[in-house]
């Protein structure tokens, strides 16, 4: 797997980030940058959580539930990567040439060639093509 590293360093551009809120989990959130272009380390939550009227006021009746900010601190997450899975692929089955010059032909090797004999076939072509090499050159 490979990662690209992207520096994006538009600071009060809006950008998606993810947090976690420890009452409603996680969620993701349209953010503006920060001045190093990264996102802020924490939000406020928006959503609500039902309380019981007689805790948030003294009129409250109490048994009766009504919504109330969360308003918790949620820190930033690293979010999972976008990992694009393949529904099928096609097995390559069979033999194929190798696809670069400097590739290594293993396939004399798995069809029994000692390895030293092989070492030596590679330094072979090797002198060989450094030979081209410098005939090109000169
Ligand atoms: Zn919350």
């Amino acid at each position: 797997m490979t990662f690209t590293i992207k520096l994006r360093l538009s600071p009060g551009s809006r950008m998606t980030a993810e947090y976690e809120c420890p009452v409603h989990g996680r969620f993701s959130r349209s953010v503006q940058r920060r001045f190093d272009g990264d996102p802020p380390i924490d939000v406020h939550c928006e959503q609500t959580v039902d309380v019981d009227a007689a805790a948030v006021w003294d009129g409250g009746v109490p048994g009766n539930r009504m919504p109330f900010p969360c308003d918790e601190l949620c820190p930033l997450v690293i979010s999972a990567p976008a990992v694009h899975m393949s529904i099928g692929y096609v097995a390559h089955t069979g033999r194929s040439d190798p696809h670069h010059p400097n590739q290594l032909d293993t396939r004399p090797i798995a069809d029994g060639m000692p390895v030293s004999e092989w070492r030596a076939l590679q330094d072979k072509k090797d002198r060989e093509a450094r030979w081209k090499q410098n005939r090109k050159v000169t």
